[in-house]
């Protein structure tokens, strides 16, 4: 060994010495949280490039988010120098992006600037399609047809496939006959439409490598390496999509497979709703003979009562592969526990813990900064509560998910002109825009346009240049005044930003799409141009609504972002390296598939493949974060809140009838649990505020698995009858636990009579009119005054006071008894 490895293993303990040493055959690295297993993936390809003779090019490392991605690149760097940067570390769904851009001349039916669908636009062009065909919406939602779809792709079953198991039990499920049509018809539009979907993006790479095995080979002669980071949370279709990548003794081609290593942990597996099977993980050394499995044990992250706890939760689940962690760290602090009376309790509890954690005053503990801190819950509406008190406490934070900048209508909008810009075949992102901000092509128009398109086999934008020439059947002058002027726009668009590098014409203005970048023209001042002659910011400055001016802030910020965009790419061509030892002369293939830095096409797919995990805050921004229990899979912070400890909350409701379901929320449990370092905090509240009602659990069974001696409890439940009078002030060291302005004017002796025999159902299912200062008593929530109302009909609002730990609670009215909002 060189010196630099040598340094390459200090510190790693034997297990994990074996699996950055070991060669020669697919290795399985299985392991518990925390045990440094993407620590040992990022040193191993370290190792690879500092003492094995492996180049850069060889090496295609998958991550489960694009921000780990970026940590792993920096680290490796960091490691072995900037000739790392030529390794592929991306995610499933870039990775395969790449691959299809750069082959785009043998998928056949789309070229290189394909547009990327997202949930919504799948939903959207479903929608279409279930029209179109004459179905029942209501029976055909396209939120429900969209995931029976989403199921077949991860499974790798195509429009055939899935009419062939609908006719196989066709006396049973009629409807499965018909969603296999809609699929078919649906996969035909996205075709048209030059697009993907998500799932799209890995079956359509996996069906590109088994159609063209000298494909498949370039990339395994190219790919000797392999390495794959949360391998449990992978699919069938990723499962195949890695097995095509890596090869077998088998192929015909000649060449050895590729080195895998995989790392994972069945015990963290918590996407099987997205199609992840645990089977891949579990059955890996049957898939791959000849593999080697190692086992790490010692934990690194976590003290030792906080790997107890998860340990004792966890091996509640059946059928699993018995792992005992350990640390050498000690016992640490005892685990916090709180039952709060509401979530908005629970929040200013930890509100409270929060400041004292970071108290730098005098008398103040100061252990940590605000960036240690994270807070996490079962489902994206946990955050409310939270921020409300945080807010009020001046607590800086930021909500990881959640309202999604790009998921604004108006940034959405600007989106799909961008993608209507680099592909006007991308008929979804088109309609959306035709008459966005309003120009007078109405519905009608629309139709004329689509039917038009559909008699004669064109694209929708084909048939609005055909209306420009009067050649569309029924449309009126004014309509085809309006699309005319659309044409322009769109042509304009396309002709100053795009033909401005080289393109004229069809063919090579796809190229140009890939390459038009910075010299003058970047993608900023695009999205700039197009707010500006779209008529958007006309139409929002000229708007009273304050709304508006949030919406024309919204785009403002856009075109920054793409601003941003254009100048980083800028600068990272600057510092730009010899690529030499890049293997890729391989005459069937064109290019490397990733689009120009700073390009339209690598925006819109920056755009496209941005997921909630990317935004999680660094250190440097000094932000306690908030995020699903689900997002926080892979991270870890030396202190962490975990919230909402309920029966039917978590474990979630639809999992407390179904084993497999239960054992998913268990490891969710676990995950939560094993993300914190130093001090955990478990709190429960016994009401919370939950579709529309707020509802009482009893505490969740996983609580009760935590052993009960790693446990400090700062409140237990109290007993019955203590909640209306005891549980207020003084004895858990603060009055209005829900932080509730103490404005509602009732005295005690009021909420004394506001008792909790009222019946629940009382009141259900009869219109209920409040006005401000009527009182209401509440099942839950008991007294309370009604303080602000807004909306009217189904969507009225109502606010009410209830004073005490409660404080104001936002109901709806309809159907009676009101339900929170
Ligand atoms: P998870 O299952 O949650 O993804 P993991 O197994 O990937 O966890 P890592 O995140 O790689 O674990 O490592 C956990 C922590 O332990 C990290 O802070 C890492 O730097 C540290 N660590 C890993 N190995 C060692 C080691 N040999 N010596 C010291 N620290 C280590
Ligand atoms: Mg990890």
């Amino acid at each position: 060994l060189s010196d630099r490895g040598r340094e390459l293993l200090d510190g790693l303990n034997p297990q994990q010495r074996d699996a950055v040493l070991h060669t020669g055959s697919p290795l399985l690295i299985v392991a518990g949280a925390g045990s440094g297993k993407t620590a040992v993936l990022t040193r191993r390809i370290a190792f690879l490039l500092a003492e094995r003779d492996v180049t850069p090019g060889q090496i295609l490392a998958i991550t489960f988010t694009n921000k780990a991605a970026a940590e792993m690149r920096e680290r490796v760097i960091d490691l072995v120098g900037p000739r790392a940067a030529y390794m592929w570390v991306s995610t499933f769904h870039s990775t395969c992006v790449r691959i299809l851009r750069a082959q785009s001349g043998l998928l056949g039916n789309r070229n290189s600037n394909f547009s990327i669908y997202d949930a919504d636009d799948s939903r959207r062009l479903l929608g279409m399609v279930v029209r179109d065909l004459d179905l029942d919406p209501k029976k055909f939602s396209p939120r429900g047809v969209g995931t029976q779809i989403s199921n077949f792709k991860n499974e790798l079953k195509d429009p055939d496939d899935a009419a062939a198991e609908a006719e196989a039990d066709g006396q049973t499920d009629l409807a499965a006959g018909t969603i296999a049509q809609i699929y078919a018809e649906y996969q035909r539009r996205l075709a048209a439409a030059n697009a993907f979907d998500f799932d799209d993006l890995i079956g359509e790479t996996v069906s590109l490598l088994q159609r063209h095995p000298n494909v498949a080979e370039y990339y395994r002669r190219r790919f000797r390496h392999v390495l794959i980071d949360e391998y449990q949370d992978t699919n069938h279709a990723q499962y195949v999509l890695v097995r095509e990548l890596v090869g077998d003794e088998t192929s015909q081609s000649g060449v050895d497979p590729s080195e895998l290593c995989v790392v994972g942990d069945a015990d963290q597996s918590i996407y099987a709703f997205r199609g992840a099977t645990i089977r891949n993980i579990e059955e890996f050394e049957r898939d791959y003979p000849n593999a080697e499995t190692i086992l790490l044990e010692q934990n690194y992250r976590s003290t030792q009562t906080i790997l107890s706890a998860a340990n004792a939760v966890i091996s509640r689940n059946a059928n699993r592969r018995e792992k005992k962690l350990w640390t050498d760290s000690g016992d640490g602090d005892l685990i916090v526990g709180y039952v709060a009376d509401s979530d908005r309790d629970e929040a200013a509890f930890i509100a409270k813990e929060i400041e004292e954690l970071v108290d730098y005053s005098i008398g103040g503990s100061a252990s940590h900064t605000y960036a240690d801190l994270a807070v996490f819950y079962r489902t994206n509406t946990g955050s409310r509560s939270l921020e409300e008190v945080f807010v009020r406490h001046g607590i800086p934070y930021k909500v990881v998910g959640g309202t999604k900048f790009y998921e604004r209508k108006e940034v959405r909008d600007i989106v799909a002109y961008l993608r209507v810009v680099a592909n006007p075949d991308d008929s979804v992102s088109l309609r959306r825009i035709l008459n966005t901000p309003r120009r007078g092509i109405g519905d009608r128009a629309e139709a004329c346009v689509a039917v038009h398109a559909e008699n004669l086999g064109i694209s929708f934008y084909q048939a609005l240049v055909e209306a420009t020439e009067n050649r569309v059947p029924l449309l009126n002058t004014r309509a085809v005044k309006q699309i005319t002027l659309f044409v322009d726009l769109i042509e304009g668009l396309r002709s100053d930003f795009l033909m401005a590098f080289g393109a004229v014409g069809g063919e090579s203005v796809d190229d140009a799409v890939a390459d038009a970048t910075t010299e003058g023209a970047d993608v900023g001042e695009l999205v700039d141009a197009i707010v500006d002659r779209s008529g958007y910011r006309a139409e929002l400055e000229a708007s009273n609504d304050p709304q508006d001016a949030a919406r024309m802030d919204n785009l403002n910020e856009l075109i920054a972002v793409a601003r941003d965009f254009s100048v980083e790419a800028a600068q990272r061509d600057d510092d730009d390296l010899d690529d030499a030892d890049e293997a890729t002369d391989d005459a069937e293939v064109v290019g490397d598939g990733e689009p120009e830095p700073g390009s339209l096409a690598a925006f819109l797919e920056k755009v496209a493949l941005v997921a909630d995990a990317d935004q999680v805050p660094d250190e440097g921004e000094g932000v306690v974060t908030m995020m699903t229990l689900h997002t926080a899979k892979g991270l870890e912070f030396p202190v962490v809140f975990v919230t909402g400890w309920e029966d039917g909350h978590f474990p979630h409701m639809r999992a407390l009838g179904d084993p497999a379901e239960l054992s998913e929320e268990r490891r969710l449990a676990y995950v939560g649990i094993t993300r914190a370092r130093q001090k955990l905090y478990l709190t429960r509240a016994m009401s919370r505020a939950s579709w529309g009602q707020p509802v009482s659990n009893p505490e969740s069974r996983f609580l009760q698995e935590v052993p009960q001696h790693l446990i400090d409890w700062r409140r237990t439940e109290p007993k019955r009858g203590m909640r209306e009078f005891g549980s207020r002030g003084g004895s858990f060291g603060f009055g209005s636990a829900g932080g509730s302005s103490n404005d509602s004017g009732f005295s005690s002796g009021m909420r004394g009579r506001s008792s909790y025999s009222s019946d629940p159902t009382r009141g259900r299912n009869k219109n209920v009119h409040y006005e401000i200062g009527d009182r209401m008593n509440h099942p839950q929530y008991g007294m309370g005054k009604a303080v602000a109302k807004e909306g009217s009909g189904v969507t009225e609002r109502i606010t009410f006071d209830f004073g005490g730990n409660v404080g104001r609670v936002t109901l709806m009215t309809v159907g009676g008894l009101p339900g929170e909002k």
